[in-house]
Protein backbone atom coordinates (compact mmCIF):
# COMPACT_ATOMS: atom_id res chain seq x y z
CA UNK A 1 0.00 0.00 0.00
CA UNK A 2 1.32 3.51 -0.79
CA UNK A 3 -0.66 5.16 1.93
CA UNK A 4 -0.79 2.78 4.63
CA UNK A 5 -4.58 2.76 5.47
CA UNK A 6 -5.68 0.88 8.68
CA UNK A 7 -9.15 1.63 8.79
CA UNK A 8 -11.77 2.41 11.89
CA UNK A 9 -14.56 4.36 11.28
CA UNK A 10 -15.51 2.29 8.53
CA UNK A 11 -15.73 -0.64 10.86
CA UNK A 12 -18.71 1.17 12.75
CA UNK A 13 -22.07 0.62 11.93
CA UNK A 14 -23.88 1.68 8.43
CA UNK A 15 -25.89 4.47 9.76
CA UNK A 16 -22.51 6.37 10.46
CA UNK A 17 -21.54 6.71 7.16
CA UNK A 18 -22.76 6.51 3.53
CA UNK A 19 -19.83 4.86 1.24
CA UNK A 20 -18.80 7.10 -1.32
CA UNK A 21 -15.90 7.44 -3.94
CA UNK A 22 -14.73 10.89 -4.93
CA UNK A 23 -16.15 12.14 -7.71
CA UNK A 24 -13.14 12.38 -10.29
CA UNK A 25 -12.47 15.68 -12.09
CA UNK A 26 -11.04 16.96 -15.49
CA UNK A 27 -7.65 18.22 -15.32
CA UNK A 28 -6.04 17.86 -11.99
CA UNK A 29 -2.94 19.93 -11.37
CA UNK A 30 -0.80 19.45 -8.40
CA UNK A 31 -0.20 22.53 -6.01
CA UNK A 32 1.60 21.81 -3.33
CA UNK A 33 2.11 18.35 -0.80
CA UNK A 34 3.28 19.08 2.79
CA UNK A 35 5.85 16.90 2.76
CA UNK A 36 7.06 16.85 6.46
CA UNK A 37 3.82 15.97 7.04
CA UNK A 38 3.54 13.42 4.40
CA UNK A 39 6.71 11.65 6.01
CA UNK A 40 5.56 11.82 9.37
CA UNK A 41 2.57 9.95 8.39
CA UNK A 42 4.54 7.33 6.79
CA UNK A 43 3.44 8.25 3.32
CA UNK A 44 6.39 8.40 1.12
CA UNK A 45 6.03 12.43 -0.09
CA UNK A 46 7.98 11.50 -3.62
CA UNK A 47 4.70 9.22 -4.36
CA UNK A 48 2.44 11.77 -3.20
CA UNK A 49 3.67 14.22 -5.60
CA UNK A 50 3.55 11.52 -8.64
CA UNK A 51 1.11 11.44 -10.90
CA UNK A 52 -0.10 7.66 -9.33
CA UNK A 53 -0.56 10.80 -5.60
CA UNK A 54 -1.76 13.48 -7.78
CA UNK A 55 -4.51 10.46 -9.16
CA UNK A 56 -5.29 10.17 -5.78
CA UNK A 57 -5.56 13.34 -4.08
CA UNK A 58 -7.74 15.05 -6.64
CA UNK A 59 -10.08 12.32 -6.16
CA UNK A 60 -9.39 10.54 -9.63
CA UNK A 61 -8.42 7.34 -8.49
CA UNK A 62 -8.86 5.21 -5.05
CA UNK A 63 -6.18 3.95 -3.04
CA UNK A 64 -5.03 0.69 -2.28
CA UNK A 65 -6.45 -0.04 1.30
CA UNK A 66 -9.04 3.51 1.36
CA UNK A 67 -12.36 2.82 1.98
CA UNK A 68 -14.08 6.17 1.17
CA UNK A 69 -17.20 7.29 2.52
CA UNK A 70 -18.95 10.51 3.76
CA UNK A 71 -19.47 10.60 7.53
CA UNK A 72 -23.02 11.17 8.89
CA UNK A 73 -23.35 14.43 11.10
CA UNK A 74 -26.09 16.73 12.69
CA UNK A 75 -25.61 20.11 14.02
CA UNK A 76 -26.82 23.43 15.23
CA UNK A 77 -26.15 26.50 12.76
CA UNK A 78 -25.99 29.92 14.16
CA UNK A 79 -28.46 28.34 17.05
CA UNK A 80 -30.75 25.91 14.68
CA UNK A 81 -31.06 22.79 14.96
CA UNK A 82 -30.20 21.18 11.84
CA UNK A 83 -30.65 17.04 11.83
CA UNK A 84 -28.89 15.95 9.01
CA UNK A 85 -25.89 17.57 7.53
CA UNK A 86 -23.32 15.41 7.01
CA UNK A 87 -20.09 15.24 4.64
CA UNK A 88 -21.71 16.96 1.68
CA UNK A 89 -18.28 18.02 -0.23
CA UNK A 90 -15.59 15.83 1.43
CA UNK A 91 -14.38 12.07 1.46
CA UNK A 92 -13.01 10.36 4.43
CA UNK A 93 -10.52 8.47 2.70
CA UNK A 94 -9.31 6.20 5.46
CA UNK A 95 -6.61 6.33 8.68
CA UNK A 96 -3.20 6.14 8.99
CA UNK A 97 -1.27 5.56 12.17
CA UNK A 98 1.87 7.93 12.25
CA UNK A 99 5.28 7.12 13.02
CA UNK A 100 4.43 8.56 16.37
CA UNK A 101 1.74 5.89 16.97
CA UNK A 102 -0.84 8.47 16.92
CA UNK A 103 -4.05 7.70 13.97
CA UNK A 104 -5.36 10.22 12.28
CA UNK A 105 -8.00 10.67 9.38
CA UNK A 106 -6.80 11.48 5.88
CA UNK A 107 -10.13 13.38 4.09
CA UNK A 108 -10.34 15.03 0.87
CA UNK A 109 -12.58 18.27 0.80
CA UNK A 110 -14.16 19.52 -2.40
CA UNK A 111 -14.32 15.84 -4.16
CA UNK A 112 -17.71 15.58 -5.31
CA UNK A 113 -21.27 15.06 -4.55
CA UNK A 114 -22.18 12.72 -1.46
CA UNK A 115 -25.53 11.63 -0.01
CA UNK A 116 -25.05 14.72 1.88
CA UNK A 117 -24.59 17.32 -0.39
CA UNK A 118 -28.82 18.76 -0.39
CA UNK A 119 -28.07 21.31 -3.05
CA UNK A 120 -24.49 21.88 -2.79
CA UNK A 121 -22.02 21.06 -6.08
CA UNK A 122 -19.73 19.14 -3.56
CA UNK A 123 -17.05 21.23 -4.66
CA UNK A 124 -14.85 23.86 -3.24
CA UNK A 125 -13.54 27.13 -5.11
CA UNK A 126 -9.72 27.10 -4.86
CA UNK A 127 -9.51 30.74 -2.22
CA UNK A 128 -11.01 28.34 0.41
CA UNK A 129 -8.38 25.55 0.09
CA UNK A 130 -5.75 28.08 0.06
CA UNK A 131 -6.42 29.81 3.22
CA UNK A 132 -7.45 26.62 5.05
CA UNK A 133 -3.83 25.07 3.88
CA UNK A 134 -2.55 28.40 5.28
CA UNK A 135 -4.59 28.96 8.18
CA UNK A 136 -4.48 25.38 9.02
CA UNK A 137 -0.45 24.70 9.08
CA UNK A 138 0.24 28.11 10.91
CA UNK A 139 -2.53 27.14 13.81
CA UNK A 140 0.06 24.12 13.82
CA UNK A 141 2.86 26.03 13.94
CA UNK A 142 1.62 28.21 16.57
CA UNK A 143 1.06 25.62 18.87
CA UNK A 144 -2.57 25.16 18.49
CA UNK A 145 -4.19 21.83 18.37
CA UNK A 146 -6.03 21.56 14.92
CA UNK A 147 -6.32 19.71 12.04
CA UNK A 148 -3.35 19.80 9.08
CA UNK A 149 -2.53 20.48 5.54
CA UNK A 150 -1.24 17.33 3.26
CA UNK A 151 -1.97 18.74 0.00
CA UNK A 152 -3.74 21.01 -2.03
CA UNK A 153 -4.63 20.49 -5.72
CA UNK A 154 -6.17 22.29 -8.64
CA UNK A 155 -8.83 20.63 -10.37
CA UNK A 156 -9.32 22.45 -13.88
CA UNK A 157 -12.74 22.82 -13.44
CA UNK A 158 -15.06 26.32 -12.44
CA UNK A 159 -17.11 26.23 -10.03
CA UNK A 160 -20.44 28.84 -9.61
CA UNK A 161 -20.08 30.63 -6.25
CA UNK A 162 -22.11 34.02 -5.85
CA UNK A 163 -18.48 35.80 -6.95
CA UNK A 164 -19.10 34.38 -10.10
CA UNK A 165 -17.15 30.84 -11.48
CA UNK A 166 -14.15 30.43 -10.21
CA UNK A 167 -11.44 27.92 -10.55
CA UNK A 168 -11.73 24.68 -7.78
CA UNK A 169 -9.67 23.13 -6.05
CA UNK A 170 -9.17 20.07 -3.77
CA UNK A 171 -7.78 19.92 -0.47
CA UNK A 172 -6.66 16.94 1.64
CA UNK A 173 -7.18 17.25 5.38
CA UNK A 174 -5.70 15.52 7.91
CA UNK A 175 -7.38 15.34 11.20
CA UNK A 176 -7.12 13.25 14.67
CA UNK A 177 -10.46 12.76 13.83
CA UNK A 178 -13.57 14.48 12.52
CA UNK A 179 -16.13 13.47 14.67
CA UNK A 180 -18.00 16.21 15.99
CA UNK A 181 -20.14 17.23 18.29
CA UNK A 182 -22.78 17.49 15.61
CA UNK A 183 -21.88 13.39 15.36
CA UNK A 184 -23.47 12.95 18.80
CA UNK A 185 -26.19 15.17 18.17
CA UNK A 186 -27.49 12.97 14.83
CA UNK A 187 -27.73 10.16 16.60
CA UNK A 188 -29.79 11.61 19.84
CA UNK A 189 -31.96 13.32 17.15
CA UNK A 190 -32.72 9.89 15.62
CA UNK A 191 -33.58 8.50 19.30
CA UNK A 192 -30.51 5.86 18.62
CA UNK A 193 -29.02 5.27 21.94
CA UNK A 194 -27.21 2.54 21.22
CA UNK A 195 -25.47 4.20 18.01
CA UNK A 196 -24.55 7.03 20.60
CA UNK A 197 -23.02 4.57 22.83
CA UNK A 198 -21.18 2.99 20.13
CA UNK A 199 -20.10 6.39 18.99
CA UNK A 200 -18.59 7.10 22.93
CA UNK A 201 -16.90 3.99 23.09
CA UNK A 202 -15.36 4.85 19.97
CA UNK A 203 -14.48 8.23 21.07
CA UNK A 204 -12.89 7.14 24.48
CA UNK A 205 -10.86 4.98 22.67
CA UNK A 206 -9.08 7.10 20.09
CA UNK A 207 -9.43 10.38 22.07
CA UNK A 208 -10.17 10.04 25.91
CA UNK A 209 -8.91 6.30 27.02
CA UNK A 210 -8.05 7.84 30.33
CA UNK A 211 -11.95 7.65 30.92
CA UNK A 212 -11.35 3.59 30.26
CA UNK A 213 -9.90 3.93 34.05
CA UNK A 214 -12.77 6.42 35.73
CA UNK A 215 -15.82 4.31 37.48
CA UNK A 216 -17.97 6.61 35.30
CA UNK A 217 -16.35 6.65 31.70
CA UNK A 218 -19.10 8.53 29.82
CA UNK A 219 -18.84 11.54 32.75
CA UNK A 220 -15.13 10.78 31.97
CA UNK A 221 -15.35 11.37 28.39
CA UNK A 222 -17.38 14.92 28.49
CA UNK A 223 -15.27 16.04 31.18
CA UNK A 224 -11.75 15.41 29.10
CA UNK A 225 -13.83 17.47 26.25
CA UNK A 226 -14.42 20.00 28.30
CA UNK A 227 -10.73 20.61 29.57
CA UNK A 228 -9.89 20.48 25.09
CA UNK A 229 -12.03 23.09 24.80
CA UNK A 230 -11.17 25.13 27.60
CA UNK A 231 -7.70 25.13 26.68
CA UNK A 232 -8.17 25.48 22.84
CA UNK A 233 -10.73 28.61 22.69
CA UNK A 234 -8.49 30.03 25.65
CA UNK A 235 -5.21 29.55 23.33
CA UNK A 236 -7.27 30.85 19.91
CA UNK A 237 -8.32 34.00 21.98
CA UNK A 238 -4.51 34.62 23.33
CA UNK A 239 -3.77 35.14 19.38
CA UNK A 240 -6.70 37.33 18.67
CA UNK A 241 -8.05 34.05 16.57
CA UNK A 242 -11.77 34.45 15.78
CA UNK A 243 -13.46 31.32 14.72
CA UNK A 244 -15.89 32.34 12.39
CA UNK A 245 -18.50 29.38 12.56
CA UNK A 246 -18.71 27.69 15.65
CA UNK A 247 -21.22 25.93 15.17
CA UNK A 248 -21.54 22.34 16.76
CA UNK A 249 -20.91 20.42 13.46
CA UNK A 250 -17.78 22.47 13.74
CA UNK A 251 -16.59 21.36 17.19
CA UNK A 252 -14.00 18.35 16.97
CA UNK A 253 -14.72 16.01 20.05
CA UNK A 254 -11.08 15.88 19.86
CA UNK A 255 -10.13 19.17 20.97
CA UNK A 256 -8.57 20.27 17.36
CA UNK A 257 -9.82 23.28 15.68
CA UNK A 258 -11.73 22.07 12.57
CA UNK A 259 -13.13 24.08 9.59
CA UNK A 260 -11.48 26.93 8.46
CA UNK A 261 -14.34 28.86 7.20
CA UNK A 262 -14.80 32.76 7.48
CA UNK A 263 -11.87 32.53 10.52
CA UNK A 264 -9.80 34.91 11.12
CA UNK A 265 -7.36 36.98 12.99
CA UNK A 266 -8.38 40.15 14.63
CA UNK A 267 -6.03 43.48 13.99
CA UNK A 268 -7.05 46.26 16.20
CA UNK A 269 -8.19 44.74 19.49
CA UNK A 270 -12.13 44.93 20.09
CA UNK A 271 -13.73 41.90 21.95
CA UNK A 272 -16.76 42.32 20.07
CA UNK A 273 -14.74 41.55 16.98
CA UNK A 274 -16.15 39.60 14.00
CA UNK A 275 -15.08 39.39 10.49
CA UNK A 276 -18.05 36.60 9.23
CA UNK A 277 -20.18 37.71 6.92
CA UNK A 278 -22.45 35.39 7.95
CA UNK A 279 -22.39 36.00 11.80
CA UNK A 280 -24.97 38.66 11.37
CA UNK A 281 -25.19 38.92 15.53
CA UNK A 282 -22.03 38.47 16.57
CA UNK A 283 -22.71 34.94 18.06
CA UNK A 284 -18.66 34.18 17.48
CA UNK A 285 -16.89 37.35 18.03
CA UNK A 286 -13.64 37.17 19.67
CA UNK A 287 -15.37 37.23 22.89
CA UNK A 288 -18.11 35.32 22.71
CA UNK A 289 -16.15 32.08 22.23
CA UNK A 290 -15.88 31.07 25.55
CA UNK A 291 -19.93 31.24 25.59
CA UNK A 292 -20.22 29.29 22.69
CA UNK A 293 -17.90 26.22 23.85
CA UNK A 294 -20.28 25.93 27.15
CA UNK A 295 -23.18 26.50 24.89
CA UNK A 296 -21.66 23.80 22.51
CA UNK A 297 -20.64 21.31 25.12
CA UNK A 298 -24.21 21.70 26.98
CA UNK A 299 -25.48 20.16 23.26
CA UNK A 300 -22.75 17.45 23.78
CA UNK A 301 -23.44 17.06 27.36
CA UNK A 302 -27.51 16.51 26.29
CA UNK A 303 -26.72 14.02 23.80
CA UNK A 304 -24.56 11.62 26.26
CA UNK A 305 -27.40 11.84 28.81
CA UNK A 306 -28.91 8.65 28.02
CA UNK A 307 -25.40 7.08 28.78
CA UNK A 308 -24.18 9.00 31.91
CA UNK A 309 -26.92 7.38 34.02
CA UNK A 310 -30.00 5.51 33.89
CA UNK A 311 -31.99 7.62 35.64
CA UNK A 312 -32.86 10.99 33.75
CA UNK A 313 -32.70 13.03 36.67
CA UNK A 314 -29.69 11.60 37.61
CA UNK A 315 -27.80 12.39 34.79
CA UNK A 316 -28.83 15.55 33.96
CA UNK A 317 -28.24 16.80 37.88
CA UNK A 318 -24.73 14.65 36.84
CA UNK A 319 -23.91 16.61 33.49
CA UNK A 320 -24.94 20.03 34.93
CA UNK A 321 -22.44 19.60 37.66
CA UNK A 322 -20.13 19.21 35.53
CA UNK A 323 -21.15 22.09 33.01
CA UNK A 324 -21.12 24.25 35.88
CA UNK A 325 -17.19 23.91 36.39
CA UNK A 326 -16.81 24.99 32.91
CA UNK A 327 -16.68 28.63 33.22
CA UNK A 328 -13.86 28.28 35.94
CA UNK A 329 -11.87 26.32 34.22
CA UNK A 330 -12.42 28.95 31.18
CA UNK A 331 -11.07 31.17 33.16
CA UNK A 332 -7.92 29.14 34.76
CA UNK A 333 -7.11 29.07 31.20
CA UNK A 334 -8.09 32.37 30.02
CA UNK A 335 -5.88 33.98 32.66
CA UNK A 336 -2.69 31.70 33.14
CA UNK A 337 -2.64 32.36 28.94
CA UNK A 338 -3.11 36.24 29.05
CA UNK A 339 -0.69 36.65 32.24
CA UNK A 340 1.59 34.90 29.96
CA UNK A 341 1.21 37.26 27.06
CA UNK A 342 1.76 40.04 29.48
CA UNK A 343 4.69 38.50 31.85
CA UNK A 344 2.48 38.73 34.50
CA UNK A 345 3.23 36.62 37.75
CA UNK A 346 0.64 34.59 39.96
CA UNK A 347 -3.08 36.08 40.97
CA UNK A 348 -2.19 39.79 41.37
CA UNK A 349 -2.44 40.40 37.74
CA UNK A 350 -6.06 39.95 36.63
CA UNK A 351 -6.58 43.67 36.91
CA UNK A 352 -3.75 44.26 34.82
CA UNK A 353 -5.44 41.97 32.20
CA UNK A 354 -8.67 44.18 32.15
CA UNK A 355 -6.70 47.38 32.06
CA UNK A 356 -4.94 46.00 29.45
CA UNK A 357 -7.87 45.16 27.04
CA UNK A 358 -9.57 47.96 27.84
CA UNK A 359 -6.76 50.41 26.84
CA UNK A 360 -6.66 48.46 23.55
CA UNK A 361 -9.67 48.80 22.77
CA UNK A 362 -10.10 52.11 23.23
CA UNK A 363 -7.60 53.09 21.37
CA UNK A 364 -7.71 50.40 18.62
CA UNK A 365 -4.37 49.01 18.93
CA UNK A 366 -3.19 46.14 16.68
CA UNK A 367 -3.09 43.25 18.93
CA UNK A 368 -0.44 41.04 17.84
CA UNK A 369 1.96 44.12 17.10
CA UNK A 370 0.89 45.33 20.69
CA UNK A 371 2.48 42.21 22.48
CA UNK A 372 5.01 41.19 20.09
CA UNK A 373 6.40 44.73 20.91
CA UNK A 374 5.71 44.93 24.51
CA UNK A 375 8.15 41.46 24.96
CA UNK A 376 11.01 43.42 23.19
CA UNK A 377 10.29 45.95 26.13
CA UNK A 378 10.58 43.48 28.76
CA UNK A 379 13.68 42.00 27.36
CA UNK A 380 15.10 45.71 26.87
CA UNK A 381 14.05 46.83 24.15
CA UNK A 382 13.27 50.53 22.70
CA UNK A 383 9.95 51.68 23.96
CA UNK A 384 9.42 53.58 21.36
CA UNK A 385 7.39 51.18 18.88
CA UNK A 386 5.08 50.25 21.19
CA UNK A 387 4.47 53.55 22.31
CA UNK A 388 3.67 54.55 18.74
CA UNK A 389 0.83 52.12 18.67
CA UNK A 390 -1.20 54.51 20.78
CA UNK A 391 -2.93 57.71 19.84
CA UNK A 392 -3.48 58.58 23.40
CA UNK A 393 -0.11 58.81 24.96
CA UNK A 394 -1.21 59.87 28.47
CA UNK A 395 -3.31 56.73 28.87
CA UNK A 396 -0.52 54.85 27.69
CA UNK A 397 1.97 56.06 29.83
CA UNK A 398 0.04 56.04 32.96
CA UNK A 399 -0.63 52.04 31.99
CA UNK A 400 2.86 51.62 31.20
CA UNK A 401 3.71 52.91 34.52
CA UNK A 402 2.00 50.12 36.17
CA UNK A 403 2.94 47.18 33.85
CA UNK A 404 6.48 48.27 34.64
CA UNK A 405 6.58 48.24 38.08
CA UNK A 406 5.89 44.57 38.04
CA UNK A 407 8.84 42.52 38.35
CA UNK A 408 9.80 39.80 35.61
CA UNK A 409 11.99 36.90 36.13
CA UNK A 410 13.67 35.21 33.41
CA UNK A 411 11.12 33.01 33.23
CA UNK A 412 8.18 35.41 32.90
CA UNK A 413 10.68 36.37 29.56
CA UNK A 414 10.62 33.36 28.04
CA UNK A 415 6.80 32.94 28.57
CA UNK A 416 5.94 36.17 27.20
CA UNK A 417 7.93 35.62 23.99
CA UNK A 418 6.53 32.14 23.62
CA UNK A 419 2.62 33.15 24.39
CA UNK A 420 3.06 36.09 21.50
CA UNK A 421 3.81 35.38 18.24
CA UNK A 422 6.08 37.88 15.62
CA UNK A 423 3.75 36.86 13.01
CA UNK A 424 -0.03 35.66 12.61
CA UNK A 425 -1.63 34.86 9.27
CA UNK A 426 -2.93 38.04 8.74
CA UNK A 427 -6.01 38.68 6.82
CA UNK A 428 -4.97 40.59 3.82
CA UNK A 429 -1.61 38.31 3.27
CA UNK A 430 -3.91 35.31 3.01
CA UNK A 431 -6.23 36.92 0.67
CA UNK A 432 -3.23 38.15 -1.37
CA UNK A 433 -1.97 34.38 -1.72
CA UNK A 434 -5.83 33.98 -2.83
CA UNK A 435 -5.74 35.99 -5.49
CA UNK A 436 -2.51 35.71 -6.96
CA UNK A 437 -3.32 31.73 -6.93
CA UNK A 438 -6.98 31.91 -8.73
CA UNK A 439 -4.03 33.99 -11.17
CA UNK A 440 -2.02 31.02 -11.18
CA UNK A 441 1.01 32.44 -9.17
CA UNK A 442 1.31 30.28 -5.71
CA UNK A 443 4.91 32.03 -5.21
CA UNK A 444 2.88 34.30 -2.57
CA UNK A 445 1.33 30.85 -1.51
CA UNK A 446 4.68 29.40 -0.89
CA UNK A 447 6.07 32.51 1.16
CA UNK A 448 3.66 32.45 3.43
CA UNK A 449 4.04 28.66 4.19
CA UNK A 450 7.53 29.45 4.50
CA UNK A 451 7.36 32.37 6.55
CA UNK A 452 4.62 30.80 8.82
CA UNK A 453 6.50 27.70 9.78
CA UNK A 454 8.37 29.58 12.51
CA UNK A 455 5.91 32.11 14.00
CA UNK A 456 8.09 33.01 16.62
CA UNK A 457 11.37 33.62 14.98
CA UNK A 458 12.28 37.20 13.78
CA UNK A 459 13.48 36.72 10.00
CA UNK A 460 14.46 39.92 8.79
CA UNK A 461 13.30 38.84 5.18
CA UNK A 462 9.62 38.69 6.81
CA UNK A 463 9.31 41.56 8.55
CA UNK A 464 7.07 42.84 6.04
CA UNK A 465 4.43 40.14 7.11
CA UNK A 466 4.42 41.64 10.79
CA UNK A 467 2.88 44.82 9.12
CA UNK A 468 -0.61 46.12 9.32
CA UNK A 469 -2.46 46.08 5.69
CA UNK A 470 -2.69 49.52 3.99
CA UNK A 471 -5.81 51.05 3.88
CA UNK A 472 -6.87 49.49 0.50
CA UNK A 473 -5.59 46.00 1.31
CA UNK A 474 -8.10 45.82 5.12
CA UNK A 475 -9.93 42.71 4.83
CA UNK A 476 -13.29 43.75 6.47
CA UNK A 477 -15.50 40.81 6.26
CA UNK A 478 -14.50 36.95 5.30
CA UNK A 479 -16.50 34.52 4.03
CA UNK A 480 -17.55 30.88 3.56
CA UNK A 481 -16.79 30.78 -0.14
CA UNK A 482 -17.11 27.45 -0.12
P1 LIG B 1 -19.64 24.25 6.79
O1 LIG B 1 -20.40 25.54 6.89
O2 LIG B 1 -18.47 24.33 5.89
O3 LIG B 1 -19.27 23.71 8.13
O4 LIG B 1 -20.64 23.21 6.11
C1 LIG B 1 -21.93 22.97 6.62
C2 LIG B 1 -22.60 21.88 5.84
O5 LIG B 1 -22.81 22.27 4.49
C3 LIG B 1 -21.87 20.56 5.78
O6 LIG B 1 -22.80 19.53 5.84
C4 LIG B 1 -21.20 20.62 4.44
O7 LIG B 1 -20.91 19.33 3.95
C5 LIG B 1 -22.26 21.31 3.60
N1 LIG B 1 -21.68 21.98 2.42
C6 LIG B 1 -20.98 23.15 2.41
N2 LIG B 1 -20.60 23.46 1.15
C7 LIG B 1 -21.06 22.48 0.34
C8 LIG B 1 -20.98 22.23 -1.06
N3 LIG B 1 -20.35 23.06 -1.89
N4 LIG B 1 -21.58 21.13 -1.53
C9 LIG B 1 -22.23 20.28 -0.72
N5 LIG B 1 -22.33 20.46 0.61
C10 LIG B 1 -21.76 21.54 1.14
MG1 LIG C 1 -18.19 22.23 8.75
Amino acid sequence: MKIPFDNTYSQLPEQFYQRQDPVPVENPELIRVNRSLAEELGIDADWLESSEGLAVLAGNAVAEGSEPLAQAYAGHQFGHFVPQLGDGRAILLGEVVSRSGRRFDLQLKGSGRTAFSRAGDGRSALGPVIREYIVSEAMAALGVPTTRALAAVATGERVFRQEGDVAGGVFTRVASSHVRVGTFQYFQARGEVESIRRLADYVIERHYPEALQAKERYLALLKGAFGRQADLVTHWMSLGFIHGVMNTDNMAVSGETIDFGPCAFMEAFHPECVFSSIDRNARYAWGNQGNIALWNLSRLAEALLPLIADEPAEAGEKAEAALAEFPDLFRGHYLRRLRAKLGLVGDVSDDMIQQTLQLLAAQEVDFTLFFRRLTQVAKGGDRDPLASLFSDAAAFEDWFAKWSAVERSESELVAMQSANPVLIPRNHRVEQAIQAAYAGDYSVFERLLAAYAQPYAEVAAYADLETLPKPEEVVHQTFCGT
